[in-house]
């Protein structure tokens, strides 16, 4: 089965005071290959974190049908939650715990067992091994985005979905990190999908790029075809 595979989902949020329920997701359909580095792009207000929120099981949707890894987010949600790892925008630790602290407890969270843990291996993988001792506040801002991707992959998930990874980040952390995803995808096998407002981001990462704006699909194809096309 694909990675992901998503059908006429649609999220409606409730409407507040006045204003009508906002349509954030209007029948969004598309399948994320196994393997692949693959790309959601779109404007601010285009529905990406709705998204991503939703295969995070952080937003109910109002319909449609989720799958990850083969597992339907409605009826084993455990399955899908264990199949994924996500790195959200937001930088969200507690200040005063080391980075193997932050790991251990993840790992803790998803009843990941202690002797699988690998939080050093995790560590040097991101490049903080140095770090592993140090207050997650004295980190740097790369650092810690750093520390979230490690975060995201404790339980060993086949699928890491990063939600505008590079949003705000000066340039020698954008290549860092792009580094870092592409080793994931080609040396773990991980599947990856990332949201972006950048094209440059998409092209130069993704293997498949889908556009979306106004909460509805509008091309999804091989980096390549979109390219030649522009
Ligand atoms: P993107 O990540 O592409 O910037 P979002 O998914 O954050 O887009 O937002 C899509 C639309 O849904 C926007 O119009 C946004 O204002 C609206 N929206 C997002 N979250 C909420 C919410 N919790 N309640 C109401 N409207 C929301
Ligand atoms: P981004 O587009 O970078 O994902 P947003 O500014 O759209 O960020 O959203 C930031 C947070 O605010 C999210 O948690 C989102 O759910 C919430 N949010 C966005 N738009 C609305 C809205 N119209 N009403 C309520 N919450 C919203």
């Amino acid at each position: 089965p694909p990675a992901i595979q998503i059908r006429d989902l649609v999220k409606r949020y409730a409407p507040t005071g006045k204003a009508p329920g906002k349509l954030a997701l209007d029948g969004v359909s598309f399948d994320v290959p196994q393997g692949q580095i693959f790309g959601l792009l779109g404007p601010n207000g285009a529905g990406k974190s709705t998204l991503i929120n939703t295969l995070a099981g952080l937003v109910m949707k109002s319909s449609g049908h989720v799958e990850i890894w083969g597992h339907d987010i409605d009826r084993h949600p455990r399955n899908a939650k264990a199949s994924i790892g996500i790195v959200p925008q937001e930088i969200v630790f507690d200040p005063f715990f080391t980075p193997v602290e932050v790991l251990d407890i993840q790992a803790g969270l998803y009843g990941v067992p202690k002797a699988q843990r690998r939080s050093m291996d995790l560590l040097r993988a991101v490049h903080l091994a140095d770090k592993a001792d140090a207050y997650a506040r004295s980190l740097s801002g790369g650092m810690k985005r750093r520390l979230l991707v490690a975060k995201a992959m404790v339980h060993s998930p086949p699928v890491l979905v990063l939600d505008e990874p590079t949003a705000g980040v000066d340039v020698e952390l954008r290549r860092q990190l792009w580094e870092l995803v592409v080793k994931l995808n080609r040396e773990e096998g991980v599947t990856v999908v990332l949201t972006t407002h950048y094209l440059e981001e998409a092209e130069e990462l993704c293997d498949r790029i889908a556009i979306i704006n106004h909460g509805k699909l509008i091309t999804n194809k091989p980096t390549r075809e979109l390219v030649d096309m522009a």
